[in-house]
């Protein structure tokens, strides 16, 4: 794809949709994209607006998964198998697969949408991945059977319906005290990814991480994704150990969707 024709709305019809969880579904598009694991789309529609997510498939289709939050995942579950929707892209820094025999892949929730297609792609170059993946309850816990083709899975959910009762940082602590990695990859929330990036410190794993920030543009124009001096649009949304070690704003810091800097869990 030339660099001109990805920012170009494409408008496709969905042809699947899935219901993956009660407030998460994926929908299958009939626009065929290639794009890294750890890039993303913006999905657009008329009179609502447009919205990053992350690639759950890409080839000759692409789908997104989709969890349920505000006015533009309201008006997408609302849709029916055959309604258009608009992608551009794909957009992004995505992660670094080479000389990884051993991957620790960590998802909090939906976070695993940014993570599934690097799990598959990490086990067809021939990596073992284990995978951590973390949710509030076992109805949450989705893509268990193709996951568990390409990866070792281990599941912990915060009032213990499926596999270890806890979080996904006191699952981890527990897998890196037996096992050591070349390196681990993660999505969720903020403040997980923070207490993670602490533990990759303290057992010296090289890692990588896929930051969401509010985000308008999705070519560095606005500036409203701002992360330190990144932009998460075109920077990241994958950034190394290292860039958010070295990150003042990394967790503590964000801007609203009017562009109020705010502080996370308030001031
Ligand atoms: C690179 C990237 C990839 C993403 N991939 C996925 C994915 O695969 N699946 C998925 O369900 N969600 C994903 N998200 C988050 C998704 O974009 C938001 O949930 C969605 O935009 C919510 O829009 P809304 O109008 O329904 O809710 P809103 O009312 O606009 O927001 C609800 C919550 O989502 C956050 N949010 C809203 N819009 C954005 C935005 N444009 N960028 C970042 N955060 C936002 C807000 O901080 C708020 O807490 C991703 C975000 C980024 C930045």
């Amino acid at each position: 794809m030339n660099e001109f024709a990805k920012h170009m709305i494409k408008t496709g019809r969905i042809t699947k949709i899935v219901e993956e969880a009660p407030n998460i579904k994926t929908f299958e598009l009939s626009i065929a994209m290639h794009a890294e694991p750890g890039q993303f789309v913006m999905a657009f529609l008329p009179q609502v607006g447009e919205r990053p997510f992350a690639l759950t498939q890409a080839g000759k289709k692409i789908a997104i998964t989709v969890k349920k939050r505000g006015p533009f995942t309201e008006k997408l579950f609302s849709l029916k198998e055959g309604s258009f929707l608009g992608i551009r892209g794909p957009y992004g820094k995505g992660f670094s697969l080479q000389n990884v025999g051993k991957a620790c892949l960590v998802a909090a929730g939906i976070g695993i949408a940014a993570l599934i297609r690097l799990a598959e792609e990490l086990a067809k170059e021939g990596a073992s991945v284990t995978l951590i993946f973390a949710c509030k309850s076992a109805n949450e816990i989705i893509f268990k059977e193709r996951l568990e083709k390409v990866a070792s899975l281990h599941i912990a959910t915060e009032d213990g319906s499926a596999g270890f009762k806890g979080d996904c940082i006191e699952l981890l602590e527990k897998v890196l005290k037996k096992q050591s990695y070349d390196k681990l990859y993660c999505c969720g929330p903020e403040a997980m990814m923070v207490s993670v990036l602490k533990l990759c410190e303290k057992y010296a794993i090289d890692a990588e991480f896929a930051v969401e920030r509010y985000m308008k543009c999705a070519v560095g124009l606005c500036g409203h994704c701002c992360l330190d001096e990144w932009l998460v649009c075109t920077d990241g949304p994958v950034f190394s150990k290292e860039q958010l070690l070295a990150s003042k704003e990394f967790g503590r810091i964000y801007y609203s969707k009017s562009g109020k800097r705010m502080r996370f869990g308030g001031d």
